[in-house]
């Protein structure tokens, strides 16, 4: 038995059957490579699932993290820590929103926009019984709230009765937003690009439609950028490539680069109007420690200009894969944007074979919804990683088809 079965065969005798998990047992990492517990090496275009932006022991990073876990790793939201201040400052800045609620993930941070949105229709009503609008294909996490707003039936059907009150619609087709909004709507939440879902960017139009129709009713615009912020798709957050402004926003995932953090993220309209103290609570919610990675994220992706990087990258990147589909008949189509990109598969073949086949050649990719190829990288490769990548991907769909 080698160092890495022996790993697996206990985690399979202890841990709960939640996960399918590739048979791979990680161990460290550096830069944009990763190495399991033999000693292999991998090239790494999955990020931890769009979380690991910097790649993996970035040095001013780890070294911020070395310097807060000396200092203090917790105390609470009874107090003011400067991590805290620090952190959801560089938010504000960056997103010209105007107030943050730091959370542990990603679904809390999309319980908080929700609580929040029903705060503020209850403030404006002066009733409770409002719904919200979120779309087929989105996924916005695993905690109830969050599944109840996730437009895909596998996850949300063993759970129901789940939070009443959502009506789904079609991602990209306004008319179809518009059929469910009532007198009762008080929040309309999508991806600015769904990720599980497929890799779905939005449509410009559909975008500015929707901000449109919730200005028009005031309606709040929750854009759950969870996966697709933090610089992913070549601006700090998706929507400001769009130039439309959410009244709310979700982040997680590459907030923190590794530590777990989320928050959810208000203009001042929602600020202003929505939770009050005592509505709210996490206790670890903004800790210094996570919140001191949140501010180390920021600093080096100003220091090392990371956004103009996958700016300057991706019509490289897009050429690459568009090459590559062109090459082989397996590949269908591509989708995405900036470091978010999803190849479309052929429907005979399944996107995990191509996905487990590429591990073993020492390259790691994601699936999607809908048979998809997701590659969502450390924001820190070359053309180099790039090249690798598509030369081992078109090696592995020429063995697998
Ligand atoms: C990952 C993800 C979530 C859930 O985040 P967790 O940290 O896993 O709870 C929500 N929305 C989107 C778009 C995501 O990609």
């Amino acid at each position: 038995m080698s160092i890495s079965e022996k790993i697996m065969a206990d985690a399979e005798e202890n841990l709960l059957h939640a996960y399918n998990r590739f048979p791979v047992v990680f161990e460290s990492g550096e830069g944009v490579t990763l190495r399991d517990a033999d000693g292999r090496t991998y090239l790494d275009f999955g990020a931890g699932i769009a979380v690991n932006a910097l790649g993996y022991a970035h040095p001013a990073y780890t070294q911020a993290l070395k310097e807060q876990a000396g200092k203090l790793l917790h105390i609470s939201n009874l107090y003011y820590t400067k991590p805290l201040a620090e952190a959801a400052a560089a938010i504000t800045e960056k997103s010209g929103l105007s107030r943050v609620f730091f959370t542990n993930s990603g679904a809390e941070a999309i319980e908080g926009a929700i609580k929040a949105a029903k705060k503020y229709a209850y403030r404006r009503d002066g009733r409770s019984g409002h719904e919200i609008i979120a779309m087929e294909h989105s996924f916005h996490g695993r905690t109830v709230g969050a599944v109840s707003v996730t437009g895909n039936a596998h996850y949300r059907e063993p759970f129901e009765p789940l939070m009443g009150g959502v009506r789904f619609a079609k991602f990209n087709d306004l008319a179809s937003v518009e059929a469910q909004v009532t007198d009762n709507t008080c929040a309309i939440i999508l991806e600015t690009v769904q990720g599980e879902g497929g890799i779905y960017p939005a449509d410009p139009e559909f975008l500015s439609g929707v901000r449109r129709l919730c200005d028009e009713k005031d309606i709040l615009l929750i854009l759950d950028e969870i996966q697709c912020g933090m610089g992913r798709t070549g601006d700090w957050f998706a929507w400001q490539g769009y130039g439309v402004k959410p009244d709310i926003m979700t982040c997680a995932k590459a907030l923190g680069c590794g530590v777990p953090v989320g928050a959810f993220v208000l203009g001042e309209k929602a600020g202003e109007n929505s939770i009050e103290p005592g509505d709210h609570g996490s206790t670890y919610g903004g800790n210094p420690f996570a919140c001191a990675a949140v501010s180390a994220v920021f600093q080096i992706f100003e220091e090392e200009d990371i956004i103009g990087h996958v700016r300057e990258l991706t019509p490289y990147l897009e050429e690459k894969l568009d090459a590559l589909c062109e090459k082989e008949d397996l590949l269908t189509g591509r989708r995405g944007r900036g470091f978010m990109q999803g190849l479309v598969v052929r429907e005979d073949v399944p996107a995990g074979k191509i996905a487990s086949a590429a591990l073993e050649e020492g390259l790691v990719v994601l699936t999607a919804g809908g048979n998809v190829i997701r590659l969502v990288p450390p924001l820190v490769i070359t053309k180099d990683d790039i090249d690798t990548m598509c030369r081992i991907l078109g090696k592995v769909i020429e063995e697998v088809r």
